[in-house]
């Protein structure tokens, strides 16, 4: 018998008030208490083991058999499994079926391998349960989440020490807030965004009291629009629609070759709107530091002289790329973040934080204001209840992970993360280059590449082919892409993503799409990647080629 079985027979699987006061007493004894370090010792490394031994992503037709395990809707009356049997559930059961996102194969998301002690810390929020929304359930994780955001906000926009002196403490002033993710990020820079411009005036009390409608009237407007390239992540048309811009309103501007707006068609657009449209403002200009596609960074200078010329709100969406400015060597890719009325960055991307942390941070330490609520019971006026001004409610401390992943790690530490995925990136690209089945189709500028497969016949057909020809040729090449694509990553072995482009006045373009994240993706990983690409690619299609 082993110490599991021996433990778990002790209590019977009923759900009585004796069985349910053991799970909320801590376990006094040395054998029950060595019996839950062994729970999370199983934790670490029984789901450890699996990540070595699955390499590879699910085929989508086991999905299907997968989900037929799936389909009782109904909840068990009586307790069915002990925790040692839920444990040993989800390691034999479910994390052999679950996406090894932590393999260095795996370069095709934004999601990737964590550090270890990240689970530690993760652990240790659950652990304390603290709730930031409010001091009383939060207390000195208050203080420490303010202090993170002061470092973060430092990173972006180096203001004076006096400054940060003022406000790191001060309940009447934020430097941004905690979410859950870019998208609530975004949303609620775009919700700041808006409530700025609709403040109380004479006979109106403000957007946010008095909704879309009244603002219009009493602003003389009919239509607000945000700006962004067509390259935006789509969390913005979220928040135009719950916003009640319309996600309509969030105009794409086209993009360069290298897929960053394109200055001219903004710098026009807003002249356009502003000359000849009186009745539609223009909330915000967004750049992207770190386009979710292609990795690319928008000339975040030229879009703030641009808001500062017309006075409007200059919002970056860098959750993908924000982390670059702990970097020596590559902060420079972001500058012009700093003219931000507000920044977006993710946790969970390149902090390396565990599912999920979202960030929003404010120039001007007194914006937030035009979003603040107050409840009688909790984050009364004057209080230093964080809940005063963020969407969220209730949520996890997750301030306390990266203040704990700042220390263990410091800026050289993360710079280190960064330049490896900035220079594994450029090699990648390289590589691609000398490989005549393939073309780069986006440079990397961060650690993303878009690239495609474009065999050589096909390249000859291409330069001789008229308009119409060339759009029967890039749907040959797209079919090839995405049956490449998906073969590979039924194989099990590694994983690459793919996407579409759109660019004017061209076919949509299927392209490869690689994110280097992981330290452990080497190139010689990289080589097997582009050499198992090419082996899919002759064994289905060398005949038609
Ligand atoms: C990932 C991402 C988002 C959205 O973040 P979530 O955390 O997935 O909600 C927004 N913008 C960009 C550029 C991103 O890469």
């Amino acid at each position: 018998m082993t110490d599991k079985q021996s433990f778990s027979e002790k209590t019977a699987l009923v759900a009585n008030w004796q069985n349910l006061q053991r799970i909320f007493i801590r376990p006094e004894t040395e054998e029950s208490r060595a019996v839950l370090v062994k729970y999370m010792e199983q934790i670490l490394f029984g789901l450890h083991d699996f990540l070595r031994k699955h390499v590879g992503i699910t085929k989508e037709a086991s999905l299907k058999k997968l989900s037929e395990q799936f389909t009782d809707s109904r909840i068990n009356v009586n307790p069915v499994k002990k925790l040692a049997d839920v444990i040993r559930g989800i390691i034999e059961d479910i994390a052999p079926h679950a996406v090894n996102v932590a393999s260095p194969y795996f370069i095709g998301h934004m999601t990737s391998a964590i550090p270890f002690f990240m689970v530690h810390l993760q652990t240790i929020v659950a652990a304390l349960n603290q709730n930031p929304v409010k001091l009383e359930t939060s207390k000195i994780v208050s203080a420490l989440e303010r202090q993170v955001l002061a470092k973060i906000h430092r990173r972006i926009y180096n203001q004076n020490e006096a400054f940060y002196n003022e406000h790191i403490q001060q309940p009447d002033s934020t430097f941004g807030s905690f979410v859950e993710d870019g998208t609530l990020a975004n949303l609620t820079a775009l919700w700041v965004a808006r409530n700025f411009f609709f403040k109380p005036r004479p006979g109106f009390a403000g957007v946010e009291k008095e909704g879309m409608m009244a603002a219009c009237q009493a602003y003389g407007i009919e239509r607000c629009v945000v700006l962004v390239s067509q390259l935006a992540h789509y969390s913005l048309r979220k928040a135009g629609g719950v916003l009640g811009i319309g996600n309509t309103n969030i105009l794409p501007i086209e993009v360069d070759a290298n897929n960053t707006i394109n200055l001219d068609k903004l710098k026009s657009a807003v002249q356009a709107i502003q000359k000849n449209d009186p009745k539609t403002k223009i909330l915000a200009l967004v750049g992207i530091a770190g386009a979710t596609e292609t990795g690319t960074v928008d000339p975040l200078p030229k879009i703030a002289e641009l808001c500062a010329e017309h006075k409007i709100h200059f919002h970056v969406d860098a959750a993908w790329g924000g982390p670059t400015l702990l970097s020596e060597k590559y902060r420079s890719l972001l500058s012009g973040i700093e003219k931000a009325d507000s920044v977006t960055i993710d946790g969970h991307k390149q902090f390396y934080m565990p599912m999920s942390c979202g960030m929003v941070y404010f120039k001007d330490p007194h914006i937030m204001d035009v979003v603040a609520y107050h409840a009688a019971y909790i984050n009364r006026p004057g209080s230093v209840d964080l809940g005063i001004r963020s969407l969220v409610g209730s949520r996890a401390a997750t301030s306390l992970i990266l203040k704990s992943a700042l220390e263990i790690m410091g800026t050289e530490g993360y710079a280190l993360l960064i330049d490896h995925g900035i220079e594994t990136a450029r090699a990648f690209a390289e590589e691609i280059q000398k490989r005549p089945l393939f073309e780069l189709v986006t440079r990397p500028q961060l650690n993303i590449l878009t690239y495609r497969i474009f065999p050589e016949p096909i390249r000859k057909e291409w330069d001789a082919a008229d308009t119409q020809k060339r759009k029967a040729l890039t749907e040959r090449l797209n079919n090839i892409n995405i049956i490449v694509q998906r073969l590979q990553r039924e194989a099990g072995k590694s994983f690459v993503s793919r996407t579409t482009l759109r660019r004017a006045g061209r076919e949509d373009t299927v392209v490869l799409r690689s994110v280097i994240m992981n330290p452990m993706t080497t190139m010689e990983i990289i080589r097997e990647i582009l050499d198992e690409q090419e082996h899919i690619y002759h064994s289905q299609f060398a005949i038609q080629a």
